[in-house]
């Protein structure tokens, strides 16, 4: 199954492709700033606050417009925790790795998401203290 031309220097130490066969995807080629690792590590707890919060009424995840494809991308919580993490340890995004045929009504934007988390925190801070039992 080895289709690829049969390297000349195959075994030769002075091969010049040699070290550039696994040139290691989990090498951190491109550290993170501090500031930048900060802001990954507010996206992550933001990100358990809104599943926690939305996932009860059926949202799956989070849609991102791509700004390379032009294009929405949509992301399953898990999948979302997993590039974040991804990103934390490697230092790049693995942005394009869409949930599998999504249906676009289960996704929302982080400002959605965002604009939800500040509305329910609004809510129970407003009525905290208040007794009333709702039945919607
Ligand atoms: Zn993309």
């Amino acid at each position: 199954m080895h289709d690829e031309p049969i390297d000349p220097f195959n075994g030769d130490p002075a091969d010049p492709a040699a070290g550039l066969d696994d040139p290691g995807d989990d090498a951190p080629l491109d550290p993170l700033t501090e500031v930048e690792r900060q802001d990954v590590l507010e996206d992550l707890a933001d990100l358990e606050i809104y599943q926690a919060l939305l996932s009860p009424i059926g949202v799956r995840g989070l849609v991102i417009e791509c700004e390379d494809c032009r294009e929405p991308h949509y992301f399953d919580w898990d999948l979302l925790r997993g590039n974040l993490r991804h990103l934390l340890s490697s230092g790049r995004p693995r942005v394009h790795e869409p949930a599998y045929d999504p249906d676009p009504d289960h996704y929302v934007t982080w400002d959605y998401a965002r604009g939800y988390a500040d509305g329910v925190h609004d809510t129970l801070t407003e009525s905290a203290g208040d007794d009333t039992d709702s039945d919607d």
